[in-house]
């Protein structure tokens, strides 16, 4: 059994959470015969066929060549077939290192497999460029950013969210695709879930999947608050497929690869289960005339299931998901009847500010109500104080101050990259 077989394996069955899971050391292990995985940000997963390579995903800009390096520290043979799980910038941005990999050794460019809604979203982050870069500074923190992005370009200028060197697919499917790659018959599955642009893979004579982000070894990214709409039920259907076809091996594209046919099928069920309980939960309410903050209040994940060691929650988190679950179904509009044309940010701060005695006494009451332990309800005092009192010395040290003990009581990345950018510092989640 391999290492990484060995460590999921461990982790897994006895329930640990002292390990880490997602590791980014660029370093390449084989888990079976014939198939590896490059641990990185995200990971490489390579299929030996009789003649050539077939890759998922080739990590993000900054990583791609340390990805190809690994990748023939353990095979010369062309790679002939590249398959993109869905079109997210650390599993399409090192593709040109791939290509340029295959000019150097003389050899055909590879072909590139995707979902044909990659294409859009490709479309999407050129027309949304200013939009992603600054939403993920805000998500990974500004100095990780720089390794999501290309850091080419001359001095001085932005790089693109999606830098104009990642390769475009060239064989694009909307179902349902079947490849024969050097002997290899792969199937290549859409769904939705993490994004509309998704796809799994059923190698069937290895009884293996490629999984992509269908499993994170975190609680699954259906919620995540500053991007497009996710799919948590169409994500818990495609876990059960796959747990219906009975794999031995399951190759996710962050975390460890899984074996074993019983603990796979628990890990599908356990991550079904936990969007099936939310998505389920939440249309109940809704058809009941429910408003967000109602279902907000009354609704979350199992605490046993929040504790395994694949869903912890500390990328996305459940209340996120039942945000986007409401978007999903509903409208924009919470229900609230005072949101539906409310005052504005401005108004609302300068009316509760006067109520309170200005925006000092607001602050400080914000203060006191963190020292006390309410952040939701201190982090919203002290918005209001700052909209007031942006200048003021005393209130900026406050709302740096919660925003600080808001960030470090937070588990999920999203949280904390969101209060991190609020406290006013160029300081990471
Ligand atoms: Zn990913």
């Amino acid at each position: 059994m391999s290492d990484l077989l060995g460590l999921s394996t461990q982790i897994i069955d006895e329930g640990r959470t002292d390990e880490l899971t997602n590791r980014v050391t660029q370093q390449l292990s084989e888990v079976a015969d014939g198939i590896a995985v490059v641990e990185s940000f995200g990971h490489c997963v390579a299929f030996r066929t009789d003649s050539d390579l077939l890759v998922f995903d080739t990590s993000n800009p900054a990583a791609g060549p340390r990805v190809v390096e690994a990748l023939r520290g353990w095979s010369e043979e062309p790679v002939r077939t590249v398959v993109y799980t869905h079109g997210h910038l650390d599993h399409v941005g090192g593709s040109v290192a791939f290509v340029n990999d295959a000019s150097a050794r003389g050899f055909a460019r590879p072909s590139f497999v995707a979902h044909a809604a990659v294409l859009e979203r490709f479309a999407r982050y050129r027309l949304t460029d200013g939009w992603n870069v600054a939403i993920n500074r805000r998500q990974f923190g500004p100095r990780r950013t720089v390794g999501l992005t290309a850091d080419s370009g001359p001095a001085g200028s932005r790089a693109r969210f999606l830098p104009d060197d990642v390769i475009a697919p060239d064989v694009v499917f909307e179902n349902r695709l079947t490849l024969k790659a050097g002997g290899l018959d792969v199937e290549l599955h859409h769904a939705r879930g993490e994004t509309d642009d998704h796809l799994w893979a059923w190698i069937p004579s290895r009884r293996a999947i490629a999984c992509g982000d269908f499993l994170i070894w975190n609680f699954p990214n259906a919620g995540n608050p500053q991007k497009v709409q996710r799919f948590p039920g169409e994500w818990a259907a495609a876990l059960r497929q796959m747990a219906a076809l009975e794999p031995d091996l399951l190759l996710p594209a962050h975390g460890l690869p899984i074996g074993g046919r019983d603990r796979i099928k628990m890990v599908l069920d356990d991550v079904a289960t936990a969007l099936e309980h939310l998505v389920e939960d939440v249309v109940a309410r809704m058809n009941a005339g429910e408003t967000l903050d109602a279902i907000l209040q009354a609704v979350s994940v199992p605490p046993h299931l929040l504790a395994k060691p694949y869903l912890r929650p500390l990328y996305d988190e459940p209340e996120f998901v039942v945000r986007n679950i409401w978007r999903l179904y509903g409208g924009w509009w919470d229900g609230n009847p005072a949101r539906l044309k409310p005052p504005g940010d401005a108004e609302l701060a300068r009316e509760v500010a006067d109520l309170a005695g200005g925006s000092v006494a607001l602050a400080r009451r914000g203060e006191q109500v963190a020292r006390e332990g309410n952040l939701r309800l201190a982090c919203q005092l002290v918005e209001w104080a700052r909209a007031v009192g942006p200048d003021d010395a005393e209130v900026r040290a406050i709302a740096s101050e919660v925003y600080e003990l808001r960030r470090s009581s937070e588990t999920s990345l999203m949280a904390r990259g969101v209060f991190a950018a609020a406290k006013g510092t160029e300081e990471g989640p």
